[in-house]
């Protein structure tokens, strides 16, 4: 049933899809796979190499709870083009985020990249073409090195520093003991908050795919480590289309276009800058 809705998930069990799909993209789509109210439609097939425009057509999506965390979100987001997502806690922004992975159907408009409705498109060649990074980041007790792997299995080690390098992490990493080949502890132990960021970071760097999400990724560090965190982001988001999610004025200042969302709506749209030629940016709301 298409948009079909099963009520009855929490928060926790929401944020830990998230992160799994965060850690790992494509390795944990088969996890993923399991879970059986989101799965491929008999017709769905691979997604092409994604341009990047992404598109929310009259959105809304009820958890079950019988209360709309999305009412009518409509938002068009060229290719390349930043948006900044702000608004108080509740207000919709990491339901929106998770719209773009397929964590969700929408229970009613469409989700749509460069045309094509999610729900046509097969789950492991979405969630393959989009690098998220969230508030706190999954990693392994495994190397750096692997660590940022993890955002491209075959990458070579050159294409893994190379990665950390954009993402501002070559130069703590080669100043840890073992550098890439430090074996971090359970949940990143051994690296500050901001560092474990900029690892994160580097991975979806790495995933060089061309929608990305960022959901609180400076949130809740020191000043120095959020701007450097901020710095990372900047680099990695540079010519993507990105969804920028954060409290904090700052993470959202270099971005296009902010959206302002309240009680699931959006009620303020404000670009930043004009579009670039050939380009339309427009957010229709009733
Ligand atoms: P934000 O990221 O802006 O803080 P969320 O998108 O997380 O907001 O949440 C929007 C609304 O949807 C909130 O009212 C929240 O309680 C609710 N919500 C989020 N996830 C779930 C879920 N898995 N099940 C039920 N309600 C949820
Ligand atoms: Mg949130």
């Amino acid at each position: 049933l298409k948009g079909a809705f099963k009520p009855m998930r929490d928060l926790a069990k929401y944020t830990g899809r998230l992160a799994k799909a965060a850690a790992s993209g494509e390795r944990i789509v088969d996890l993923l796979e399991t879970v059986p109210d989101i799965t491929d439609a008999p017709h769905a097939r691979p997604a092409p190499r994604f341009r990047g425009e992404l598109r929310f057509e009259q959105v809304d999506l009820d958890y079950g709870t019988g209360e709309r965390a999305l009412r009518d979100v409509s938002l068009r987001i060229p290719a390349g083009c930043r948006v900044g997502l702000v608004g108080p806690s509740g207000s919709g922004k990491s339901t929106l985020a998770a719209l773009v992975l397929r964590l969700y159907d929408p229970t009613g408009g469409a989700v749509t990249i460069d045309g094509h409705d999610l729900r046509d498109l097969t789950l492991a060649s979405v969630r393959g073409q989009v690098a998220v990074v969230l508030q706190e980041s999954v990693l392994f007790a495994t190397s750096v090195r692997e660590n940022i792997r993890y955002g491209r299995p075959d990458a070579t080690d050159a294409e893994v520093e190379a990665a950390a390098r954009v993402a501002h992490a070559d130069e703590f990493v080669r100043r840890l003991e073992y550098g890439y080949d430090t074996v971090l502890g359970e949940r990143g132990t051994g690296l500050s908050g901001g560092q474990r960021q900029r690892v994160a970071v580097a991975r979806a760097v790495l995933r060089d795919a061309r929608i990305v999400v960022l959901d609180e990724a400076a949130t809740g560090l020191d000043r120095e480590s959020s701007a450097a965190v901020r710095d990372a982001i900047r680099a990695l988001t540079r010519g993507r289309t990105t969804l920028v999610i954060s409290h904090v004025p700052e993470e959202v200042a270099d971005c296009d276009v902010v959206v302002r969302l309240e009680a699931g709506r959006v009620v303020e749209y404000r670009p930043r800058a004009l579009p670039r030629r050939g380009e339309t940016v427009d957010a229709r709301r009733r």
